[in-house]
């Protein structure tokens, strides 16, 4: 803040010779200060009013007392207009708040209206709504006893520089042939647009395109011909990118859309898509046809800086031209598809699933082929998905897996199938599928004891079922846990037996007690000779290795009569039973009671929570 002058002219040293003596016409000059300082009029007309720089004689709330002629000229508006008015009428109205912006006034300083105080460059709007760039001081005028009287206030207009400088910062962001904003403009508004999408959960997806063979263009039809194309190019992307989007010119024939608040990959190819259509249609350039195409490059995200965004359109856009074809759109790998970010959310809840204890297991009946008396249950996984219903475990294993959640999933479930068995009959057995990533955790044994011990099932009524992948691939380590479980006394099945790659090898990695032929083959068993000849094979394979055979999904009568005449003993299927939550021990009671008087019941109590659609065919 200025100090403030006091109105007191001293009187001037006169210049003097050399000799000492005032100089005649020094003396002369000297006089005609004195009669402008004797005339106060004079003084003010030639020092303010004719003053050849914008000045108001304001009061101390800030209402102009007097206007000269340049402020007149310069704000657009008589001194008579002024006279009287609040200095906020200059104010430009897309300016900060005046509160925002006014320097701190210390309490003990003469106040003065906050506008006074907005010294240094500053936008006022003239009467014609046209804006003004100024600089402004001020300089307060006190009474003789030091207190301010008034405010002298001083606008230097610098329109035309700060246009000058705004123009140049336009030119140095600008793409002077297309008029497109150029590559340096571009990280500004990609850091802008990033933080903005994010803040309102969406992405920003970028399309990097290349024109295809414009080399070429430019050599056959000339560097001019080849910069009208170019900015007919540029002016199609212009006009064919939302309001939202910006499309960029990032060097020769590379141009880039930023397209802000995109839901997924799929609205991304979309414009992508569009994009390209549009300069499908062919381009004039002196009166010759010329048809293009572009090579595009998609990346899309909200967790990165522009310089990784850009990174990765342009290692896409690498890609699509890698081959030398033409018009080829290729996706950043790691950008995620409408269905994968579902499966992200999925990954989310599973996570609280557990917890919230969604998860519930159902039990599918394993019975003996030759009279249907149940043996055991299978359990198998159901989540109670709190909005999108009970979903079967094709539907969230893969997520578990993701999310290495594999581990504690298996580990609810081996707990909860042991503890429910322990209350079955003693001669009902539980089998359990384990995840090829659980049962090589270290610890694996370990659990499976503490799942036994807490629950009291003796170890030679669980059965854990796992596919042949899992065993042949199994490492050392993990070959080493299954013998310690199995030692223990419990066994071992081979899942879906027959589906893998080297189901024979796999039997003999591991101590293998049981083989589960797939249904797939039992799908078609009856009506189909070879799948026939191959279920017959499996079978004696089993018998001859010593193994028990249970075949999984039975449907039908017929394929269970198949099944029982080429000597199968152990069956699991719909024909017996759906999965469903555990039987209470009352039903099993009777159900073991029917079984025993040779009643035709199903081995499995048809229970209204029983499945009412193949576990497959859920949602
Ligand atoms: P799986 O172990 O081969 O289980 C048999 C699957 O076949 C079950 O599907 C069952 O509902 C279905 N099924 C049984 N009988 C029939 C039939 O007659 N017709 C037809 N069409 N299907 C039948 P589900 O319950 O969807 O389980 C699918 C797979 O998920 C299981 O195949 C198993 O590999 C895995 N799984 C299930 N529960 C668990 C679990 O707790 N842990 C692990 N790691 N995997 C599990
Ligand atoms: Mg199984
Ligand atoms: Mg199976």
């Amino acid at each position: 803040m200025s100090e403030g002058v006091r109105v007191s002219f001293p009187a001037p040293e006169p210049s003097r010779d050399s000799g000492g003596a005032p100089l005649a016409a020094s003396g002369h000059r000297l006089r005609a200060i004195d009669t402008l300082l004797a005339d106060r009029g004079q003084l003010f007309q030639a020092l303010f009013l004719a003053a050849p720089i914008a000045k108001a004689l304001v009061d101390l709330d800030g209402h102009v007392l007097v206007a000269n002629t340049m402020l007149c000229a310069l704000t657009g508006r008589t001194a008579e207009e002024l006279a009287g008015r609040h200095v906020d009428l200059l104010a430009h109205p897309d300016d900060a708040p005046i509160s925002d912006i006014a320097p701190f006034q210390p309490p003990d300083a003469p106040q003065l209206d906050p506008y006074l105080l907005l010294d240094g460059e500053r936008r006022l709007r003239r009467s014609d709504g046209r804006e003004l760039w100024v600089v402004q001081s001020h300089e307060v005028v006190h009474h003789s006893n030091g207190s301010p009287m008034f405010v002298v206030l001083s606008l230097v207009d610098v329109t035309d520089r700060r246009r000058a400088e705004e123009d140049l910062v336009r030119r140095a962001f600008t793409d002077p042939l297309t008029g497109l904003p150029n590559r340096r403009a571009l990280t500004d508004r990609l850091r802008h647009a990033v933080a903005l999408s994010r803040r309102r959960g969406l992405q920003v997806g970028l399309v990097h395109l290349n024109v295809d063979r414009f080399k070429a263009v430019n050599e056959a039809l000339g560097h001019e011909a080849g910069d009208l194309l170019l900015s007919q190019v540029a002016d199609r992307l212009r006009w064919s990118t939302r309001v939202e989007d910006t499309a960029v010119r990032l060097g020769a024939d590379e141009f880039l859309v930023v397209a802000e608040d995109v839901e997924d990959l799929d609205g991304l190819r979309a414009l992508a898509h569009r994009l390209l259509g549009v300069l499908d249609e062919p381009f004039v350039v002196n009166d010759r046809e010329i048809t293009l195409s572009a090579s595009v490059g998609l990346t899309l995200g909200n967790d990165m800086t522009p310089d990784d965004l850009l990174r990765q359109a342009q290692s896409a856009l690498t890609r699509a031209k890698a081959d030398g074809t033409r018009g080829r759109i290729e996706v950043h790998e790691g950008v995620l598809s409408g269905s994968e970010m579902d499966a992200l959310q999925l990954e989310t809840d599973l996570k609280h699933a557990l917890d919230n204890d969604e998860l519930r297991l159902f039990y599918q009946p394993i019975v003996h082929l030759a009279d249907e008396t149940l043996l055991g249950y299978e359990a198998l996984i159901r989540w109670q998905h709190p909005t999108r219903g009970l979903l079967p475990p094709g539907a969230f294993l893969a997520a578990a897996e993701n999310n290495r959640l594999t581990s504690k999933l298996g580990e609810w479930v081996l707990r909860q199938a042991c503890h429910d068995a322990a209350t079955w009959p003693d001669d009902l057995r539980v089998h359990v599928n384990i995840s090829a990533r659980h049962l090589a955790e270290e610890g694996f044994s370990e659990l499976v004891a503490a799942a036994l011990a807490e629950s009291g099932l003796p170890p030679e009524r669980l059965e854990l079922e796992i596919t042949e992948s899992t065993a042949l691939f199994a490492a050392e380590a993990t070959l080493h846990s299954v013998a310690v479980v199995t030692d223990q006394g419990v066994t071992l099945a081979l899942d879906d037996f027959g589906t893998g790659y080297s189901a024979i090898t796999a039997l003999h990695r591991l101590p293998i007690h049981t083989v589960k032929i797939d249904r797939s083959f039992v799908a078609d068993v009856v009506t189909e000779p070879s799948t026939a000849a191959l279920v017959h094979g499996l079978l004696q394979l089993g018998r001859g290795m010593g193994l028990q055979v249970i075949a999984e999904g039975i449907e039908d009568l017929d394929q269970a009569e198949w099944l029982r005449e080429h000597g199968c003993a152990m069956a699991q299927g719909y024909a017996f039973g759906r999965p469903a939550p555990l039987p209470g021990p009352a039903e099993l009671l009777l159900e073991q009671l029917a079984a025993e008087s040779g009643a035709d019941v199903p081995g499995h109590p048809d229970t209204a929570c029983t499945e009412e659609t193949p576990a497959d065919e859920h949602p």
